[in-house]
């Protein structure tokens, strides 16, 4: 059996959404005239009660995008040490948007609006670099899947436009965040300027990503997203898969991140310091490998030669994801190849 958990990446399109991609009507995008793409653009921001949306090939790009809105070049971004915007898109915002970003560190990721104003530099005048835009990651990938609680959303939102900084939602997993908190979309995009989404991951389609906003930014991002090269044709048949996606596969989160939470619960019966259970909160199992004398890189080959596929993303942390196509078995088969594994690496200490 092979079972790949190093991400929700890796789900592949079902007959059924491939069927809906085939039969999909379609038109010329960059011309405005593709009716998947329109409606699902719609479809979405009303979702998120945001005026309009702009389809992207990559949720990296809905973020750039979305930086681009919000922050001139010189100015700055916040974001979170471990955020997916600082960490894992090569340096975008500098290259693309020619603007810096500062960091606070948070443990798992999540947010407490003090840790983000206290950095936080507006209007520095003519000789400092101006805070002008705070991103916050929900759920937080690299911190584990940890939903961000809407109180300090909610109290960042007030304090941030107080001062005239903008907030962006990096929310590529926002649907998780959702089906595991029950807050509504809207409720979780309103304290936002702009909001990007992935249809790509947990949703399973296999591309595609949207930035939100008002009316006059996403039109202005559509001019930076044909000058960044990603104007597209007849993508009604990638954003058919994205209906698909809504349509079908929304509801079915919360066994992710049952299965999730089992492989998490399974590891810490043997390991207690690997993951605390409390922590996975949607589908990511954050390990932490500090008390093994194993690297993650050499945990992730001792699981590969059994099938097992994780990630590792740090020299001793790894990350599991569970997605569309783990189901029950899998769960099983991957918990106890990882129990098992984690025995061997307590005997050879
Ligand atoms: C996956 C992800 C993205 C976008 O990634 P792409 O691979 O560019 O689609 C953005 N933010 C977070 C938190 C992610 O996990």
């Amino acid at each position: 059996m092979l079972v790949d958990l190093r991400s929700d990446t890796v789900t592949m399109p079902t007959e059924a959404m491939r069927e809906v991609m085939a039969h999909a009507p379609v038109g010329d995008d960059v011309y405005g005239e593709d009716p998947t793409v329109n409606a699902l653009e719609e479809r979405v921001a009303a979702l998120f009660g945001k005026e309009a949306a702009v389809f992207t090939p990559s949720g990296s790009l809905a973020n750039q995008l979305a930086i681009r809105m919000l922050v001139a070049p010189g100015e700055e971004l916040l974001a979170e040490t471990n955020s997916h915007i600082v960490r894992a898109e090569l340096g975008a915002a500098a290259v693309f948007s020619g603007i810096t970003t500062r960091t606070w560190p948070a443990t798992h990721g999540l947010l407490n609006a003090d840790d983000a104003m206290e950095i936080a530099r507006p209007a520095s005048g003519p000789y400092l670099v101006s805070t002008t835009a705070i991103a916050v990651e929900n759920t937080h990938n690299f911190g584990g899947g940890t939903v961000q609680p809407l109180d300090q959303i909610a109290d960042l939102s007030k304090r941030a436009h107080y001062v005239g900084i903008s907030l962006h939602l990096d929310g590529a997993r926002i649907w998780n965040a959702h089906i595991a908190s029950g807050v509504p979309l809207i409720e979780y995009a309103k304290y936002f300027d702009t909001v990007s989404v992935c249809l790509s991951k947990g949703l399973g389609a296999p591309v595609g990503s949207l930035m939100l906003s008002t009316k006059e930014k996403v039109t202005k991002a559509r001019v930076w997203r044909k000058r960044y090269g990603a104007g597209m044709r007849q993508i009604g048949i990638l954003a058919a898969a994205g209906h698909y996606a809504l349509d079908t596969n929304l509801s079915s989160l919360h066994h992710d991140h049952r299965r999730a939470l089992f492989i998490a619960e399974k590891c810490h019966e043997v390991v207690p310091s690997i993951v605390n259970p409390i922590h996975v909160e949607t589908n990511i199992v954050g390990l932490d490998l500090s008390q093994l004398s194993i690297s993650a890189a050499e945990f992730a080959q001792m699981l590969k030669a059994e099938g097992v596929l994780i990630s590792s993303l740090g020299p001793k942390f790894a990350r599991i994801v569970t997605h569309l196509d783990i189901d029950d078995a899998k769960m099983k088969y991957a918990a106890e190849v990882l129990t098992q594994t984690l025995k061997s690496a307590l005997v050879a200490q």
